[in-house]
């Protein structure tokens, strides 16, 4: 690991000011991947600017019905949530289907935002990888890319966002709230929040780099039943290589947003009226343009038929 200093923040503007005035500088909450990265020298920030102690760790119901979850909320937190867990079903079932127990209990609702991809190329700081190292190439896509992206990838980088949690909150619309060095904030929502990878896929976010992430809201409840189905190699602490989060209602209409497959929660609205016809018409128009590798083709067929279990077990 490389050497770097420390400062604990006392207020969020301070915070944001200290990463805005020195280069290399990064914001840390609970590091469950950042330190995994600083140990691999893949990240080597100069200074870290804890986040703990600004209080941000509360939810709090809205004026409109929903939900505010404070950015240093833990997911074992979030997960067991009243209030999640009766409203949100869909957020308890993916927060849970991520990591283990011991990570959920330290990793942060922002930093489950904004965690890195686990492509095994970026893991390994003897291959090319644009993401690491911009301009040097990519080895996934002449690799092994089986669990990489199926669509919304470019010639640069074929890596998927890895996270389970904000595919639940992009199905549920979820706001990210900001604050930055000049005390101004911004809500972002989460559908533009993740980036495509184009060109730059080191950039991975929307975020300003002096941003601090404060809150994530929800809007009111959607009702109906909840689902996050998540296909993987083992049963527990491992990556999707499909997931499916839904809620559908009881005439058959719904939303459907998937994990593992796109930079992003891959979410597309226009296939979402589609559910009435099927798992396979919903996925047809939401993965149109896919660009799968002959290794991750597969990933087309899993996803019909992850949701497919999920339309039936909502008949149920
Ligand atoms: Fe790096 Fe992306 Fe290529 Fe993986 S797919 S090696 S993360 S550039």
């Amino acid at each position: 690991m490389k050497a770097f200093s420390y400062e604990r923040a006392k207020d969020p503007i301070s915070a944001a000011q200290a990463v805005a005035g020195r280069t290399g500088a990064k914001f840390i909450a609970g590091g469950t991947n950042l330190l995994d990265l600083m140990k691999l020298e893949i990240e080597a920030p100069t200074h870290l600017v804890d986040v703990q102690d600004l209080g941000f760790d509360k939810i709090e119901v809205t004026g409109d019905g929903g939900l505010r979850i404070g950015a240093l909320v833990t997911n074992t937190d979030l997960a067991a949530d009243a209030r999640v867990r009766r409203d949100y079903q869909v957020l308890t079932r993916a927060i849970v289907a991520g990591a283990s127990g011991q990570l959920r209990n330290k990793a942060s609702t922002a930093g489950n935002l904004l965690q890195r991809t686990r492509c095994p190329y970026f893991y390994d700081t003897n291959m090319a990888c644009n993401k690491r190292s911009p301009g040097s190439g990519c080895a996934a896509i002449v690799g092994y890319s089986r669990q990489l992206g199926i669509i919304g990838v470019s010639g640069s980088c074929i890596a998927t966002f890895p996270g389970d949690m904000p595919v639940a909150m992009r199905l549920l619309d979820a706001v990210v709230e900001t604050i930055d060095s000049r005390g101004q904030q911004r809500s972002i929502p989460i559908a533009d929040f993740h980036r495509l990878w184009g060109d730059t896929p080191h950039v991975e976010t929307t975020l300003r780099p002096d941003e601090l992430i404060i809150a994530v809201t929800l809007p009111p409840p959607l009702g109906g039943k909840h689902f996050y189905e998540k296909v993987r190699d083992r049963a527990s602490y491992a990556f999707a290589l499909v997931s499916v989060a839904a809620v559908i209602q009881s005439d058959g209409s719904g939303r459907v947003a998937f994990g593992g497959v796109a930079p992003k929660p891959w979410r597309v609205e226009a296939a979402e009226s589609l559910l009435p016809h099927g798992a396979e018409a919903v996925t047809s128009r939401a993965f149109q343009g896919a660009t799968p590798t002959k290794d991750n083709s597969f990933k087309l067929t899993l996803a019909t038929r992850a949701l497919a279990s999920v339309i039936e077990q909502s008949k149920g």
